[in-house]
């Protein structure tokens, strides 16, 4: 549900309520004196951008335009010094 923000005639502060889009009061009761206060049309929550989420978001976005050039498995490293050194254990089947 989007946040809307009212403001009240009287000295008190701007505040916010959610409502569901269809369902959009043009004016809510303020919590400070408890008379109506006018919906306030604002700028876009561009500030969203700034929370875990979005950053989340924009990471999976560019990981998918541009992806990581990687060597290797990630979590998998070679192995340079072999387990054994008798040579006929090379022969033995692999996993
Ligand atoms: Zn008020």
């Amino acid at each position: 549900m989007p946040t809307y923000v009212y403001r009240c005639d009287d000295v008190c502060d701007d505040f916010t309520q959610r409502h569901p889009m269809a369902d959009i009061p043009d004016a809510a009761s303020c919590p400070g004196c408890g008379r109506d206060a006018r919906r306030v049309i604002g700028a876009p929550a561009l500030g969203a951008g700034e929370s875990s989420a979005m950053r989340l978001h924009d990471a999976t976005r560019s990981t998918a335009d541009s992806p990581a050039v990687v060597t290797n498995v990630p979590g998998r490293r070679r192995k340079t010094t072999p387990v054994s050194s008798n040579p006929l254990h090379r022969k033995l089947p692999r996993p």
